[in-house]
């Protein structure tokens, strides 16, 4: 029996706003596996050695930032909707938004970035057990 603040679930629909993937600077890490992946999926070779889509922090990889704060796979379409350039294949960061251990760790923290995510608070109802698999698999990112 869980005693977590979010132990109904919660909801979340992506409204494609964009917010999350762009303005203040920060990281979205990407594991070797991953870059394999995409890699894979641009059609490219050795984007690891690419500074057009991965920078080098320390021993690890995150994805480029344009200067606006764009992350390089932000694409929108012609209803200015954020579209990600490489959806099927972002990082497990990414795949788990907004379920994040510190927007879990209170219902203020969730609160407060859904002034921030018009996705969250609303649409599709997840489980106690789908957010904490999503929690597990960001984990399993190592
Ligand atoms: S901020 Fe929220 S609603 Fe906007 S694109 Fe990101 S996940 Fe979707």
């Amino acid at each position: 029996m869980t005693r977590e603040w979010y132990e109904d679930g919660l909801q979340f629909s992506c409204q494609q706003c964009g917010n999350c993937c762009s303005g203040q600077p920060g990281y979205v890490w990407v594991t070797p596996q991953e870059i394999q992946t995409i890699q894979h999926h641009l059609e490219e070779h050795n984007i690891q050695h690419n500074s057009n889509y991965l920078r080098r922090i320390g021993q690890q990889f995150s994805l480029v930032e344009k200067n606006n704060g764009d992350c390089i796979f932000l694409r929108r379409n012609e209803k200015n909707l954020a579209i990600c350039a490489i959806n099927q294949v972002k990082p497990k960061q990414c795949k788990s938004w907004p379920f994040w251990d510190s927007l879990l760790q209170s219902k203020q923290s969730w609160d407060e970035e859904a002034k921030t995510c018009p996705g969250m608070n609303r649409g599709k109802h997840y489980s106690y057990t789908e957010i904490e698999t999503f929690r597990q698999q960001d984990k399993d990112q190592g």
